[in-house]
């Protein structure tokens, strides 16, 4: 009988394969105590795995070729070095088991090392990863850290941190399962880049036995064990339906009934904007600047630097809109010649537009070189503020823009819920407004956004992130203006729907989230879109909003 598992679906599509796991990254075994007479083949034990860890080294390094080869190899050699297995071996006959003689007989060759002048020193990180090797073989748990496979898997993970994504060959993973998490967690958004279904916050995740055959729905957030053939088959054929759907997908944003909904592309610098142009961008929605400062955190770029990067952003969209979201510092994003250093809370300290209206010049400096890198050019500049509070700090930066001759639209980004709820007198200063999703959920549910612990509430379905999305959409809608969504909810196939229905204008999101944004909205009416939003906000919980649109919608 088929076991489903059900978690959180954060990036659409279907993969099936094997299971292999993230490894935890420090295991250390406990000290247990063994009997004199069972030392011979504890250290029978340490040998098998040193030599069986030095084959499967020297193996990938074959395999790897060129300066990897080199790096394996000589971690296969420190593996097999006689004087650590001498001391393995010690440890073992005064009472350790072979897997806690390895890791403190590592330990101590470890200090040696660390102590010994700046190369050697080097080699620690690779000293560490050998016994760890060694301690997992003897446990018999997975390797730490990216799985070792030659043939594509679902990786599953506790979570997945920027550092060990870096190491993932894209080639190899079909899919993403994590038990932590949430829709903005870095899991979450790197499956979206890579374009792999993903399903978080699947409890249980970790248990699932390496090498089980599984089937990740990344669209419902279902995990099928040992799916059986013809459950296989159904998910197939529904997987390429949507591909065709998807691959089919081309133009401009639209509901089946015409409703325009322009897709527009968050990047974060000239790097970003040929996936864009690919994926049928209609323009830029939240261009992030602060890319650009963080290069350097100790001064602002020049004028003429910021000038060159600013038009290759802009000439990449002749004819299209580029949002341009200006320096967004602070918290998350510190930089040393700008942010206080000493505040108790980072986030709800000097940061977004506070930094830039106690900063004139760095401001102005950028308003500068956004008016001479789009002189000339056919491209529909619109600049707006991160973390806008209130009218106050919306006029600030619209004289600032004002001052500055700036020939484009002025626009505040929603991001804290004083802006959603006041709405109104914000737009008698500026012509547009911009839902920042990721942290209006930040501030209205009091959730850090980088503490994993709270994810639950940074969910973008949570009806009360809903309702004050609707506020703002209404606002605008009175004002005869514009409110789009540039925060990681508008890439969510399902919620750009609802947040359609909601009254929002345009959707900004990741590159590669365009082409299935697209053909889900193709799919529905916006009444439908609208039905689909009121059974959300009708309930209480971001699951039972994410299962009442989906039946409003799936019941037609
Ligand atoms: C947001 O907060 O939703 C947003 C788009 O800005 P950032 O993620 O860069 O803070
Ligand atoms: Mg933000």
């Amino acid at each position: 009988m088929d076991t489903t598992l059900r978690g959180v679906g954060v990036s659409p599509g279907v993969a099936v394969g094997e299971v292999r796991h993230m490894g935890t990254a420090v295991l250390e075994p406990p000290p247990k105590r063994i009997p004199a007479g069972e030392a011979e083949r504890e250290q029978g034990r340490a040998r098998g795995a040193v030599d069986a860890v030095a084959a499967d080294l020297t193996a990938r390094g074959a395999r790897a070729g060129g300066e990897a080869q080199a790096v394996l190899e000589a971690q296969a050699m420190m593996a097999q070095d006689p004087e650590l297995m001498t001391e393995v071996e010690r440890r073992i006959s005064d009472g350790s088991t072979a897997e806690r003689g390895v890791y403190d007989a590592f330990a101590s060759y470890r200090e040696l090392l660390a102590g010994a002048g700046e190369y050697l020193a080097g080699r620690v990180a690779d000293l560490d990863d050998v016994r760890n090797r060694i301690v997992a073989r003897l446990l018999g748990v997975a390797m730490p850290g990216v799985p070792d496979s030659d043939v594509p898997y679902v990786l599953v993970a506790r979570d997945l941190a920027p550092a060990d994504t870096a190491l993932l060959d894209p080639a190899l993973v079909l899919g993403f399962v994590t038990e932590e998490g949430g829709p903005t967690s870095h899991s979450a958004i790197l499956a979206r880049q890579l374009g792999v279904p993903a399903v978080v916050a699947l409890p249980g995740a970790g248990e699932l036995d390496e090498g089980t055959t599984v089937a990740v729905d990344g669209g419902s957030g279902e995990v099928f064990v040992e799916p059986s053939a013809e459950k296989r088959a159904e998910l197939e054929r529904a997987a390429a339906a949507r591909r065709d759907a998807v691959a089919a997908s081309s133009g401009p944003g639209a509901t089946s009934d015409g409703h325009r909904v322009p897709l527009l592309a968050n990047v974060g610098g000239p790097g970003d904007v040929a996936a864009a142009v690919e994926a049928g961008a209609e323009g830029v929605g939240l261009f992030r600047t602060e890319f650009l400062f963080l290069d350097d955190s100790t001064r602002a770029p020049s004028e003429d630097r910021q000038v060159e990067v600013y038009r290759q952003v802009l000439e990449a969209f002749p004819e299209g809109r580029v949002v341009v979201r200006v320096l967004d510092a602070g918290a998350d994003k510190p930089l040393d010649f700008l942010t206080p250093g000493d505040e108790p809370n980072p986030a709800l300290g000097v940061r977004g537009l506070r930094i830039l209206l106690d900063h004139p010049e760095v401001l102005r400096t950028q308003l500068r070189a956004l008016a001479r890198a789009a002189a000339g050019l056919p491209v529909r500049l619109e600049v707006m503020a991160p973390m806008v509070a209130d009218r106050t700090d919306a006029r600030a930066f619209a004289d600032a823009c004002r001052e500055a001759g700036l020939d484009a639209e002025v626009g505040a980004m929603v991001e804290i819920p004083s802006a959603a709820l006041r709405a109104r007198p914000i737009l008698q200063e500026v012509a547009f407004l911009s839902l920042g999703t990721n942290d209006l959920a930040q501030y209205t549910f009091a959730a850090d956004r980088q503490v994993g612990a709270v994810s639950r509430l940074q969910d973008p379905w949570q009806p009360a992130l809903l309702d004050l999305v609707a506020m703002a959409a209404d606002a605008a809608r009175a004002e005869g203006k514009s409110c789009g969504v540039c925060g990681e909810a508008a890439s969510d196939p399902l919620l750009a729907c609802v947040l359609t229905g909601l009254g929002v204008t345009s959707l900004s999101m990741g590159a590669a989230s365009i082409p299935y944004v697209r053909a889900e909205l193709a799919t529905y009416t916006l009444a439908q879109c609208e039905r689909a939003a009121s059974a959300a906000r009708a309930v209480d919980t971001a699951e039972e909003a994410r299962s009442a649109a989906r039946a409003v919608l799936s019941g037609g």
